[in-house]
C-alpha cells in the first residue's frame, strides 16, 4: 500500500501522543547511577526527524539528558566507518544476547565474544577499536565529534555524571576485565573503560537524538547539516543492530509491538529509525525492569501507531513537503 502523510499530519500525531503518554505513571529513574535517580520524574519529550530537515518538537525536547547506552548506537557507527562491517561483525559480532545490558553471563555464553557492540560489553570493546589507538585524548575526540556531527550540533559530557557513573561502575570494570581476559580489548582496558563511561555521560536532548535517527534513516546523510557522516552502506548494518538488541531482553517484544527499530538508555532516551521514512526520539527518565523508559516507549508507540506505520507492514511511504 502507499501511504502519504502531510507534515502537519506528523505534527498533529506527535503532539497527540504527547498528550495520551504524559500522565502515564509506572517505572522508576535508575537508582544504580546516582545522578540518574535524581532527575525530575516529570520531564518528557517527543521530537521528529523529518528526511527534508524538519525537527518536530514537543514537550522538554532541550533538556539535557544523560544519553547512556543511545551512546553505543553513535559509536557503533564510528567502528563501522573506521573498520568496515566486516572487521565489526569479527571483532564484536551482531547478535542479540537476550540478556540484560550488563549482563557477565552473556560474555560467558557466548564463546568469549562481546555479541554486539550495544550491550555493555561490545559497547566497551569498541571504544577500544576507536582510532587512534593508545591516545585516549585523540579517540575521545573522535568519539564526541561523531556524536556531534549525527546529532548536528555538539554535545557534551555531565560532569556530575560522569563522576556518579565512575564511582559505581563495579560491573563494567568486571565486564571490561573479562573481555581482556579472552583478547576482546583491542587497546588499554582501564583506558577503554573509561571512554565508555565517558560517552555514556554525554548529555543529549531529544532534538538531538531524532536528528541522529533521522541522519540513518537518511542513509548516513544528516537531514539538517546534509552532511555525509557515513556511508550508505552501513545504515542497513546499524538498522539491525538496533533491531536486534535494541531493547535489551525485551527487543523481540517491542519490535513485535511497536513496529520500529529502536534504542534506549538508563537515562530515559529511545531513539528510533524508520529507514526512508524518519528519526523519532523520546525522552522519560521512569524505566521499566529492564532499563527501558515507559513513558518514551508509550510514545514512540503511539506516533507510530497514529500514522499506520510499521516497518514490516511492506508499505511504500512518503512524506510530503
Ligand atoms: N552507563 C550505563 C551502564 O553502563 C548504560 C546502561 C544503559 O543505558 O543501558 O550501566
Amino acid at each position: 500500500m502507499d501511504i502519504t502523510l502531510t507534515k502537519s499530519q506528523i505534527q498533529q500525531a506527535v503532539q497527540d501522543a504527547y498528550n495520551e503518554c504524559k500522565d502515564i505513571k509506572g517505572g522508576a529513574n535508575a537508582n544504580y547511577i546516582p545522578y540518574l535517580a535524581n532527575i525530575d520524574s516529570n520531564l518528557f519529550g517527543i521530537s521528529v526527524t523529518l528526511l527534508d530537515g524538519t525537527v518536530i518538537n514537543v514537550g522538554d525536547t532541550e533538556y539535557k539528558f544523560g544519553i547512556e547506552s543511545v551512546s553505543k548506537v553513535l559509536t557503533a557507527i564510528l567502528v563501522l566507518k573506521q573498520y568496515g562491517a566486516q572487521a565489526v561483525l569479527e571483532k564484536i559480532g551482531a547478535d542479540a544476547t537476550g540478556l540484560p545490558f550488563n549482563s557477565i553471563f552473556a560474555i560467558l555464553l557466548e564463546n568469549d565474544h562481546p555479541s554486539t557492540p550495544l550491550v555493555n560489553a561490545g559497547a566497551i570493546t569498541a571504544c577500544s577499536m576507536v582510532a587512534p589507538k593508545g591516545d585516549s585524548w585523540g579517540k575521545w575526540e573522535a568519539i564526541i565529534n561523531n556524536i556531534a556531527s549525527l546529532c548536528g550540533s555538539p554535545a557534551q559530557v555531565i560532569d556530575e555524571l560522569y563522576k556518579s557513573e565512575s564511582e559505581t561502575n563495579f560491573n563494567n570494570r568486571s565486564i571490561a576485565w573479562l573481555l581482556k581476559n579472552y583478547n576482546r580489548i583491542y587497546d588499554d582496558v582501564d583506558m577503554s573503560l573509561d571512554l565508555y563511561t565517558r560517552q555514556c555521560s554525554v548529555g543529549i536532548t531529544s532534538h538531538q537524538l531524532s536528528v541522529c535517527a533521522g541522519t540513518i534513516a537518511n542513509g548516513g546523510v544528516n537531514p539538517v547539516t546534509k552532511e555525509n557522516v557515513f556511508e550508505r552502506e552501513l545504515a542497513p548494518k546499524i538498522t539491525t543492530l538496533i533491531s536486534s538488541v535494541g531493547f535489551y531482553q525485551n527487543t523481540g517484544d517491542w519490535m513485535y509491538t511497536s513496529g520500529i527499530p529502536a534504542k534506549s538508555g538508563v537515562g530515559g532516551g529511545v531513539l528510533g529509525v524508520y529507514p526512508g521514512v524518519m528519526g523519532i526520539a523520546a525522552f522519560a527518565p521512569p524505566l521499566d525492569g529492564a532499563g527501558n523508559s515507559v513513558k518514551a516507549q508509550a510514545a514512540v508507540k503511539s506516533v507510530m501507531k497514529k500514522l499506520g506505520l510499521g516497518v514490516f507492514n511492506g508499505d511504500c511511504v512518503k512524506v510530503e513537503s
